[in-house]
């Protein structure tokens, strides 16, 4: 998004923003982050409810599933990056793809869900370096 992404799906939502889990008032990010330092549990200044980060916590429904599975089926090339893939409904995701998937992630991953022979590439390197080095690659 800082590289200027516009169509992104946050499928487990963002800590951008928080809402109350009473009146459904929307917070950003400036506001509840300073709420989060007034009191231990931040709390809504409108109605008292208590403020949620906008974020999927385990046993909540993920967002933007079906678009994500869409995008998925349709591509040519995939890149997991950042995950284990051991966390379902995104786990599924890598598998739909009918092309080429990069997964790069430092630590172990999961097969559960997607068989190793699917992986066109395996970089198990830290991100920045991985995309630095892809970076550099382009230039020469
Ligand atoms: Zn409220």
């Amino acid at each position: 998004q800082k590289a200027g992404s516009k169509k992104v799906y946050e499928i487990h939502g963002s800590t951008w923003q928080s809402y109350c889990t009473s009146c459904s008032e929307v917070f950003d990010y400036e506001t509840s982050y300073a709420q989060s330092f007034k009191e231990d549990v931040p709390h809504c200044e409108k109605c008292g409810g208590v403020l949620k980060p906008d974020i999927v916590f385990f046993g909540e429904n993920v967002k933007h599933l079906y678009e994500c599975q869409t995008l998925a089926e349709e591509a040519d090339l995939l890149f997991v990056v950042g995950s284990s893939l051991t966390v379902t409904p995104a786990a599924f995701l890598p598998s739909m793809c009918p092309g080429k998937i990069v997964v790069v992630n430092k630590g172990d991953i999961s097969y559960a869900y997607l068989h190793p022979q699917k992986i066109f590439i395996h970089a198990e390197w830290d991100i920045d370096d991985f995309f630095k080095a892809v970076e550099e690659a382009g230039r020469e």
